[in-house]
């Protein structure tokens, strides 16, 4: 079962680090550039798909989340490419918008190609922009299957010189219904090209169905049949009532050491409710799901992948292949409505031999899918106690004096620093920092902290917020003296 567990990503302390991707059999420039990126030796995904993809052959590859699977396919892509060839030659189809764009930057990124020559392909983006990139000279298409169908019947799309066809995350494209449109775009394509399909979860049906299209092609699997658990990932969970869930939540939230924290939910209207709740609790939070514009998707990812927001609340839309840096917590509001969508949702942690944490919320009518998921994936899932008002205190007051520490490695600004002096000589320690805690309150700062979870309607504040006037109260207490006034 742990066949994989020390595949981990990139460190190695051997001086042949480069030999290990020259022996794949990738160019000088290629080996300079991945030396570039920092990525000193080959994936154990890279290691066996690379060579074989080279030699042109049909490959049907399953490993892990976060295990490299991208450059698997997009180092031979790149490397493939026939410069002098004014034509789409790579093709790679993928179940989502926001994984199309996420696959097209990382093959620009690493092949260090003209931005034109690598087209991404998707709704809810303006049509006309992507058929002025692919006259212009477009060499990879990456993209959903219903945009790239729609090209082709426009005639601002032709792959019928297309050499290489890569289905990322393949069950979910299934899944989702595209095995018509991905059958109708393959049939556009020769009929001599190299496929290559990629999941870290292929069941048997899928496998069956995907096969039919290939060529004698050759199985890499580096895990279970079926499935390949990323053992980086630490589950757990915590036991709550439906009605408590969000109580729940808010409490995790506060009381655990984390950075960048995806939650999943299983519709659209908990998303929205979920991310609303957690706004009004002062998190930074924003969501993503497939109603909203495609704009909007994009900013909201952005914004979630440069810390702006800490949080991210999601469907299934951002469980396959989105690779986030620094996503320390996977939370799943609800449990997924099965194994293979819980190894995607909890993958998105976790990732490049990184450890990650996945916490499922659990209300009694779903210790029996969990118990399901836990035995078909033969992964320990620990019960943790929902913390209490001692817990999320602590986890206060540890959050603040590691900020404090950390702000003090980190330095302050000259103004401040001549400020704090003459404070401290004017006003004792205690009263100083006891002084400033109350002004904060009284700014308005939010210093508070989780619920009661013993009685959920009651929360707990470490520091009470001051009451503060909005701007609707104080338009009424304006008009009230109007009226006062003009009464009298
Ligand atoms: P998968 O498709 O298997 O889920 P990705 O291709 O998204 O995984 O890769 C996960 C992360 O690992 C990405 O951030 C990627 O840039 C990084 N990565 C890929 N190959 C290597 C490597 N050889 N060494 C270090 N990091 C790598
Ligand atoms: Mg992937």
């Amino acid at each position: 079962m742990l066949a994989d567990n020390n595949d981990s990503i990139g460190e190695s302390n051997s001086e042949d680090a480069q030999l290990e991707w020259k022996q794949l059999g990738l160019s000088d420039g290629m080996l300079d550039a991945l030396a570039g990126l920092g990525f000193r030796t080959p994936t154990p995904v890279q290691q066996k798909t690379i060579p074989q993809a080279m030699r042109g052959c049909d490959l049907l590859v399953q490993a892990k989340t976060g295990s490299g699977k991208t450059l698997a396919f997009g180092l031979p892509i790149i490397e493939m490419l026939d410069p002098e060839a004014d034509c789409v030659q790579a093709l790679v189809l993928t179940p989502t918008r926001e994984l199309a764009l996420q696959v097209a930057t990382e093959i620009i990124r690493t092949g260090g190609m003209a931005e034109k020559s690598v087209v991404p392909i998707f709704g809810g983006a303006s049509i006309n922009v992507q058929i002025k990139k692919l006259k212009a000279g477009g060499k990879v298409v990456v993209g959903t299957p219903g945009r790239i169908l729609d090209h082709i019947s426009r005639g601002t799309l032709s792959l019928g010189r297309a050499r290489m066809v890569v289905l990322d995350e393949v069950d979910e494209m299934m899944d989702r219904g595209f095995l018509p449109d991905v059958n109708h775009i393959l049939d556009m394509t020769p009929s001599e090209k190299q496929m290559m399909v990629f999941s870290a979860t292929i069941p048997d049906d899928i496998r069956r169905m995907i096969l039919k299209r290939m060529r004698e092609p050759q199985h890499i699997q580096i895990g279970e049949a079926g499935y390949s658990v990323n053992y980086d990932v630490h589950h757990s969970f915590y036991r709550t009532q439906r009605l408590h869930k969000f109580v729940t939540l808010v409490n995790v939230l506060h009381s655990i050491p984390r950075t960048k924290t995806l939650i999943f939910t299983n519709t659209k209207s908990d998303c929205e409710r979920v991310a609303e709740y957690l706004h009004k609790e002062s998190f930074s939070v924003g969501f993503l799901d497939g109603d909203l514009s495609q704009s909007v998707r994009q900013l909201t990812l952005n914004l979630f992948k440069d810390g702006t927001l800490d949080v991210m609340v999601c469907t299934d839309v951002a469980a396959r292949g989105i690779d986030i840096f620094g996503v320390s917590h996977v939370i799943n509001y609800d449990l997924p409505e099965n194994k293979e969508m819980y190894l995607h949702r909890t993958g998105r942690t976790g990732r490049a031999g990184r450890k990650g944490e996945a916490i499922s919320l659990v209300a009694p009518n779903e210790l029996l899918q969990l118990g399901d998921i836990r035995k078909q994936l033969g992964i320990e899932i620990d019960e943790v106690a929902v913390p209490d008002k001692d817990g999320v205190s602590a986890n206060f007051k540890r959050t603040m004096i590691e900020r404090l520490k950390s702000m003090e490695e980190e330095g302050y600004a000259d103004d401040l620093s001549l400020l704090a002096d003459e404070l401290l000589e004017a006003v004792e320690p205690y009263a100083l920092t006891a002084g400033l805690l109350t002004y904060l309150r009284q700014r308005g700062f939010d210093l508070s902290s989780g619920y009661d979870v013993e009685n959920p309607e009651h929360k707990i504040r470490l520091f009470d917020r001051a009451p503060m006037l909005g701007r609707q109260d104080i338009n009424q207490q304006m008009s009230q003296r109007r009226e006062k006034r003009s009464g009298r």
